[in-house]
């Protein structure tokens, strides 16, 4: 482990030096953001994102409250569990 971890420890002693505001989300820098208009969480698989199709993540967010018009949106965590959420009703279809 070489760069990510000496990047890890540079930002701890910077949240240290910064005060107790800094949030331990922000020493994650991830691949990939979520679609989802307004939401500024990162959406890679290893902590927590899903890829949904756009159709279905519109049903929920609807097409302008998604930063993407591929066939495919990723979403956080968060985001997930509120499309999830909405769609509880319905049966579900991935696996
Ligand atoms: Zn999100």
């Amino acid at each position: 482990m070489g760069f990510k971890s000496k990047a890890r420890k540079r930002r701890q002693v910077a949240a240290a030096a910064a005060g107790p505001e800094e949030k331990t989300v922000e020493e994650y820098v991830g691949e990939a953001k979520c679609d989802v208009a307004g939401c500024d969480n990162w959406a890679d698989k290893k902590i927590g994102g899903r890829k949904l199709a756009f159709d279905r993540a519109a049903d929920v967010w609807g097409e302008s409250g998604l930063n993407k018009d591929s066939r495919r949106v990723t979403v956080c965590k968060s985001c997930y569990r509120a499309w999830k959420k909405a769609k509880k009703d319905e049966p579900t279809e991935w696996t």
